[in-house]
Parts: C-alpha cells; sequence; structure tokens
C-alpha cells in the first residue's frame, strides 16, 4: 500500500483525488493521527477487532474507506511497519534489526525493491509498504459480573503470602516475580488478582512460551471464572479475532498485539524459547499498556534475577515450599565413571544399571533423563532386552503424547527421555535419574526441573532423584544448593509438617 501525505495525514493511494506522487509508508517522515472526533459513529465490530492489535490490512475483514474513515476521525492509526534510517532497517512488529533476516522483493503493491522482515514472516509479510494498523479509539469495557472467581478452593499459607503480594502489585500497577518451587501450585496464586483487576475493569493476559501451558491451562481459568470470557491463542487456535477479559496465550501470539493489556503475567518465563529470543521479550514489552502491571513467574529464575532479588532491586516473593508441606527431594550425586565408554560397548555403567533393575524389581515407576537424541536411542535399545516395555521419549518422536500417556497409566515401567519433558510433566509416585549430569545441557534450571518431577502429589510426597555423572559441574552444584535454600527457607517460614 501505498499512501500521498499531505501536513503529516495519510490518504491511501486508492482513495486519492489530487496529482500527487503516492509513496510507500516507510519513506513519509511522520505520520499523525488525527484528534478523535468523539460524535463520530465508530463501527462496533472493527472495534472489537482491532482494539488491543497491531495487524496488517489482510488481516481486517473491512473495506478500506471503511478503515479510513475511522483513521479520519482519529479511530485507527497507522504505523510504519518496517522503519529504514539510513538503510538501517527495523520491523515494528517484532523488534528485528538483524540485517542478515530481511530480504526483498519486487512488490507489486509499491512497485519497489520492497525489503521485508523474515524474522516474523509466519505471521503475515510486513514489508517497507505494510502499514501496521492499531485502534486509538475507546475500548469497549465489560460490566463486571457480581460474582468473578467462582474457585472455592483453598490456598496453603505460602500461596496466600504470595496471592497478597499479586494483588498489590495489580493495585498499584507495579511488577513482581513469583519464585515458586516446582508443585508449590502457582497458578491458584493468580486467582485473587485476576479477580482485583477485572473489577477494576483492566483486562488480563496470561502468556507462556509453551503452547501445552496453554491448552492446560485455558479449561482452568474458565473453571475458576466461568461468567467471564476467556479466549486461548496459540497457532491454528479458533480466538484469534476475539477480544475478551482473559486472554491466555503463547508469547508468539503476542506479536498481534499493541498496549493491549493492563496486567500481563508471564507464565514460566524461564523456559525456551522465551529466555533466548529476543523477539518474544519485545512482543511482551509491546502487548502491554504503558501503565500497567507484569507478573513473571518461575520455579527457576535466572542467575541475573537471582542476583537482583538479593540485592533488592527486583521485586520479588517467593513460595518455597510445595502446597502438601513436604520439603522438595534434594538431588544425590552419584559417580558413574565414563559412561560413555560404556556405551560404545553397548553397556550402560552398572552403578545406573543398579538403579534401573532395582526399579523394575520393586515396580516403582522412574524417568531416566539422558543428554542427547542418539544416546538415547542407543540406551532404549540396551534397556529394552532388560525389560521390553521400557520406551524412550524425545521432541521430534511422533508418539510422544502417547508415550506419556501410556506411562502416566503405568504401562511402562522406565521412560527415557531428553531435557522435553523436564517440566510439565506430573506423574505420581516416581523417582528420576539423570545420566551425564554433567552435560551441559543440564543446566542448574533443567537440573531443579529435572528434580521438581519427584515427590509432587500429597499421597506420595518423596522419592528419589539420582545425577550419575562424570565429574560434577557448578550447574549440578547450583542446583542442590537452590533446592537446598528453598527447603531451609520453608522451614524458617514454617511452610512444612
Ligand atoms: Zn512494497
Ligand atoms: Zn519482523
Amino acid at each position: 500500500m501505498r499512501f500521498v501525505e499531505t501536513n503529516g495525514l495519510l490518504t491511501p493511494e486508492l482513495l486519492i483525488t489530487t496529482t500527487q506522487d503516492p509513496v510507500k509508508i516507510s519513506k513519509i517522515p511522520q505520520i499523525l493521527t488525527p484528534e478523535l472526533n468523539l460524535h463520530y459513529p465508530f463501527t462496533n465490530e472493527l472495534q472489537t477487532h482491532l482494539q488491543g492489535k497491531q495487524l496488517l490490512l489482510d488481516e481486517l475483514p473491512f473495506s478500506l474507506s471503511q478503515l479510513y474513515e475511522h483513521y479520519l476521525n482519529g479511530y485507527i492509526s497507522f504505523r510504519k511497519g518496517i522503519l529504514n534510517q539510513n538503510k538501517i532497517l527495523n520491523c515494528t512488529r517484532c523488534g528485528n534489526e538483524d540485517p542478515a533476516l530481511f530480504a526483498s522483493f519486487d512488490c507489486a503493491r509499491c512497485h519497489t525493491h520492497c525489503n521485508y522482515c523474515r524474522k516474523c514472516i509466519t505471521m503475515g509479510r510486513i514489508s517497507e509498504c505494510t502499514p501496521l494498523i492499531s485502534w486509538t479509539g475507546p475500548e469497549s469495557s465489560f460490566p463486571p459480573p457480581d460474582q468473578i472467581l467462582t474457585w472455592s478452593g483453598t490456598l496453603s499459607q505460602g500461596q496466600q503470602t504470595a496471592s497478597d503480594k499479586v494483588v498489590e502489585a495489580i493495585q498499584n500497577n507495579s511488577n513482581l516475580l513469583v519464585w515458586a518451587v516446582c508443585g508449590a501450585g502457582k497458578t491458584e496464586v493468580l486467582f485473587k488478582g485476576i479477580e482485583t483487576a477485572l473489577y477494576s475493569k483492566k483486562n488480563v493476559c496470561i502468556a507462556t512460551p509453551r503452547t501445552d501451558v496453554v491448552i492446560e491451562l485455558a479449561p482452568r481459568i474458565k473453571d475458576s471464572f466461568n461468567t467471564i470470557d476467556v479466549i486461548a491463542l496459540y497457532g491454528g487456535s479458533e480466538d484469534r479475532t476475539k477480544t475478551a477479559p482473559i486472554t491466555i496465550t503463547t508469547t508468539h501470539q503476542l506479536l498481534r498485539y499493541y498496549q493491549a493489556f493492563d496486567v500481563i503475567i508471564i507464565d514460566e518465563v524461564d523456559a525456551f524459547p522465551y529466555s533466548v529470543e529476543p523477539m518474544l521479550q519485545y512482543a511482551v514489552e509491546q502487548a502491554k499498556k504503558k501503565n500497567s502491571t507484569t507478573i513473571n513467574l518461575t520455579a527457576t529464575p535466572n542467575q541475573q534475577w537471582q542476583r537482583e532479588l538479593k540485592k533488592g532491586t527486583r521485586p520479588t516473593v517467593t513460595i518455597p515450599a510445595r502446597y502438601h508441606r513436604h520439603p522438595l527431594p534434594v538431588p544425590q550425586f552419584k559417580w558413574c565413571g565414563n559412561w560413555r565408554k560404556h556405551l560404545k560397548k553397548d553397556k550402560l555403567p552398572p552403578t545406573l544399571l543398579g538403579w534401573i533393575n532395582f526399579h523394575l524389581s520393586i515396580n516403582k515407576q522412574g524417568f531416566l533423563f539422558v543428554p542427547r537424541i542418539d544416546l538415547l536411542e542407543q540406551i532404549v535399545i540396551i534397556l529394552k532386552k532388560l525389560n521390553n516395555r521400557i520406551e524412550g521419549v524425545h521432541a521430534e518422536d511422533p508418539f510422544r503424547k502417547e508415550k506419556v500417556t501410556s506411562f502416566r497409566k503405568g504401562e511402562i515401567p522406565i521412560l527415557v527421555t531428553t531435557t522435553i519433558l523436564e517440566r510439565g510433566v506430573t506423574v505420581p509416585n516416581i523417582d528420576v535419574a539423570v545420566l551425564g549430569s554433567e552435560d551441559q545441557i543440564f543446566t542448574e534450571s533443567a537440573l531443579v526441573q529435572i528434580s521438581g518431577r519427584v515427590g509432587r502429589s500429597a499421597k506420595y510426597p518423596t522419592g528419589d532423584i539420582i545425577f550419575y555423572h562424570y565429574g560434577k559441574t557448578k550447574a549440578m552444584l547450583a542446583a542442590k544448593r537452590q533446592i537446598q535454600n528453598m527447603n531451609k527457607e520453608a522451614v524458617e517460614q514454617n511452610l512444612l509438617n
């Protein structure tokens, strides 16, 4: 799309009545949005579709003249999709500024060689002649029903303390880190805060890097707030064009949002790919309103955050104990020699083999974490000779879901896995072993998450976690220390039985 600009005001190429030559939007120095005309009868459907978003023309099922009229009356804004300042390109939607992640093509829309962003191309191509369109009119508001929170459970003492802090942060538009150990029950900690937000007509977004979490969380949130509209967004979800007081979404889908949320909660903030992908962190920054609350939730904050917490520069509340009031199982370290050498001879280190045989003999299930897929495949072949029902699972395994389900049903005695199952999978009464815990894939946070698989249910609150290693690493020591510190803090706060 090309525009003609007069005193900062844009006219789309197709609606031009003058003889002025249109140019692509990236060439226009300054773009104004006219003052809001309060008497203009704006279209409600457009408001619902566009508020809090930043969309491309192709994503809007409205005519150009309808959009233009809303622009002239101050209800929508056009921003440059790609900034081009002295040939330095910058994508407004995803924050990309890496020259290697831009490309150019002969563009039929602006009839020039047009640069586009490759980084966010899965959300629709954004090029130098693409306007990003947002709503600048009033927001539709929802009258809160008498009862918002329909959940009637009770919180543990640790959860209650954190819940109070969440409410306070939302009331004050301030930020908070909730550091809750694996199995603390962090979702319930949000409920009062969400209710507080909705009563004051603030909208809430729960974002997470992982689609699995969106799918698991959505029904729980719907049940707990059953008078409120809740939408769930992930690649392929049907709620994409809807707006609701509560949005649950992958961080990726936030690329379509702009200054949308009063409260944004990021669950599993340390999970891949959010922790290593600046685009997703940019998306969160863009999606929240200027005056808003960000609540980060994690069981394993990174080193920097831990340091800021100690210095007191990052407001944090910790839940150091599980809801069932038993301490976290502490990992044991067991040296197993050069296990790769054993594997070359198609053998496992004897001490690990002892662990496997013991679990098979007492019929207790276990996860065995290993560093890599090729090793996993080899280990599974060795173990199937001991027991044919032993299985392995990894990220590219097409039967991943089925195998996890069979494991839950008790049909698989030992499930060998890569770090793919370090989070989210809760199976009662299991032990966990890690082979090669010195491998660099096992970071401090991965090892804490893996240890967190043990003893989660109130019925089986204990279990063993063993790191079989060929030399201790800093990450192993830090993970153990972190778990011990949380147990100590839990004792001090009287959160354990
Ligand atoms: Zn173009
Ligand atoms: Zn981009």
